[in-house]
């Protein structure tokens, strides 16, 4: 029988040229630093969307801002701009120290994503961008709206009418689906979300409740993509979690907020201060995009690393590879079964696969257990509650300062660990604040005692 072929070669070529790929097949938690990467900010021009897009989408929300704090109550007193606080974590850091017996330098940041209004995710950014990236440019063309208008007619009948005729569709395995769903339906759209088997039903109850079209799906995200691009006829916006920029722009403004909050908090990010982001990787729109923007707003002075289950570590395997969206984790075995909502993605986006190639630091993965029990020590020590897909990045630190990849590089880079001693390491929590009080318990249950 022939051997398939992954690429050019067959699983055991890649596991013996590359250990971390026979550690993944093994889900065995690794940290890995990534050879591609490049210092400077050359490579932000050489993937199709730039500073300036950037600084586009930015205005456009806020000139959405006046009608989000309408249609949104929660959002007025931020006055229509959806964000999420940074809160410094001592409590968290010393449990990290200890429970895994490294010593991190520097201190410990949370970016409560789980806390941003509408969708309590981080999908409030792209996928909410995207919806108001798509009925501006609608009202613009048909001469409805100008951009200096204040954005609060858009909740004028005539808008919701026109709206009404129009179609919207994503697939999702939840979070994205409940960003599109919930600013669709408050447009007025026609919004249908192509649910995967791993979605959870009270997302599909909200989303049904709002007027919303659910499919649901026996199979995973890449299906419900699949299908739900294909059902989408031509007049039908489908939001393409795996290759939109448009989402990726959406994402990226948090970078431009996060800079004015760390001076807020007089954190200084340069080459003697570094700043180390980690964020949970599903397709990698989400962490790609805000990395994107981070990359732009601090340069070399920042890293970003991505943390993904070990159930289904597709950006992982998309870059070490160099083979992006042409490699899946069933190809190497692994089941794409995890808890981690959102993070159950067994093909990477090609498209931030081949951004992310120069500009990210390096990649953790981490079992299911251990989120299960971050949600729990998180919660006791904290009293942050988050879900278990958005505590992944909190084993970035002991990966980097406990790993021996992790320690090489530190050395390379600072001379050391304790060339950090004025590191700022920056966990990005990525949902939360939406899931029941029932379903959250269970969470941190399962977490008791890992
Ligand atoms: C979607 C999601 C992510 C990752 O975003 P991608 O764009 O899919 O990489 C991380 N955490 C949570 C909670 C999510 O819903």
């Amino acid at each position: 029988m022939e051997e398939k072929l992954i690429g050019s070669k067959t699983v055991e070529q890649w596991e013996k040229e590359i250990p971390i790929l026979a550690d993944a097949a093994a889900l065995r938690e690794t940290f890995w630093i990534n050879p591609h990467y490049k210092k400077g900010k050359a490579e932000l021009s050489l993937c199709g969307v730039s500073p300036a897009d950037m600084d586009d989408a930015s205005a456009r929300l806020t000139r959405f801002a006046p009608f989000i704090a309408r249609a949104f109550p929660e959002t007025e007193k931020n006055k229509g701009i959806i964000e999420s606080p940074l809160q410094e974590i001592p409590a968290m850091l010393d449990f990290l120290k200890k429970d895994r017996g490294v010593q991190i330098r520097g201190r410990l940041l949370l970016k409560c994503d789980n806390l941003l209004p509408i969708s309590g995710s981080i999908k409030a950014r792209g996928g909410i961008y995207e919806v108001l990236a798509h009925a501006e440019k609608l009202a613009l063309e048909r001469g409805m709206l100008k951009e200096s208008d204040s954005y609060d007619v858009l909740l004028e009948n005539s808008f919701h009418n026109f709206f009404r005729t129009r179609e919207l569709a994503v697939g999702s395995t939840g979070n994205l689906g409940l960003s599109i769903g919930i600013m669709g339906a408050r447009l007025g759209f026609k919004t249908t979300v192509h649910m995967s088997a791993d979605a959870r039903q009270w997302k599909k109850d909200l989303l049904r409740s709002k007027g919303v079209t659910v499919v649901e799906y026996d199979a995973d995200y890449s299906k419900a993509v699949e299908e739900g691009r294909k059902l989408a006829g031509p007049g039908c916006h489908f939001v393409d979690d795996e290759n939109s920029k448009t989402l990726f722009l959406g994402y990226s403004v948090a970078a431009l907020r996060l800079k004015t909050q760390l001076e807020a908090l007089r954190i200084p990010v340069d080459a003697e201060h570094p700043l180390f982001v980690y964020l949970p990787c599903g397709v990698g729109g989400g962490p790609g995009g805000v990395s994107y923007g981070i990359k732009r707003v601090f340069g070399s002075a920042a890293h970003c690393f991505f943390a993904e289950p070990t159930h289904a570590p597709c950006m992982l395997l998309g870059l070490v590879t160099g083979l992006q969206d042409k490699v899946c984790v069933g190809d190497f075995g692994i089941d794409n079964k995890t808890c981690a909502d959102g993070l159950a993605v067994g093909r990477p986006s090609s498209f931030v696969g081949g951004v992310m190639d120069t500009l990210l630091s390096g990649e953790v993965t981490v079992s299911d257990e251990q989120l299960y029990y971050l949600v729990h020590e998180l919660a006791d020590r904290e009293n942050l509650w988050l879900e278990p897909s958005a505590t992944a990045g909190f084993m970035g630190p002991p990966g980097l300062y406990g790993s021996e990849a992790g320690k090489a590089w530190l050395g390379e880079q600072f001379g050391g660990a304790a060339g950090t001693g004025n590191a700022t390491h920056l966990v990005w929590a990525t949902g939360g604040s939406m899931v029941p009080a029932a379903e959250m318990r269970k969470y941190y249950e399962m977490g008791k005692g890992a």
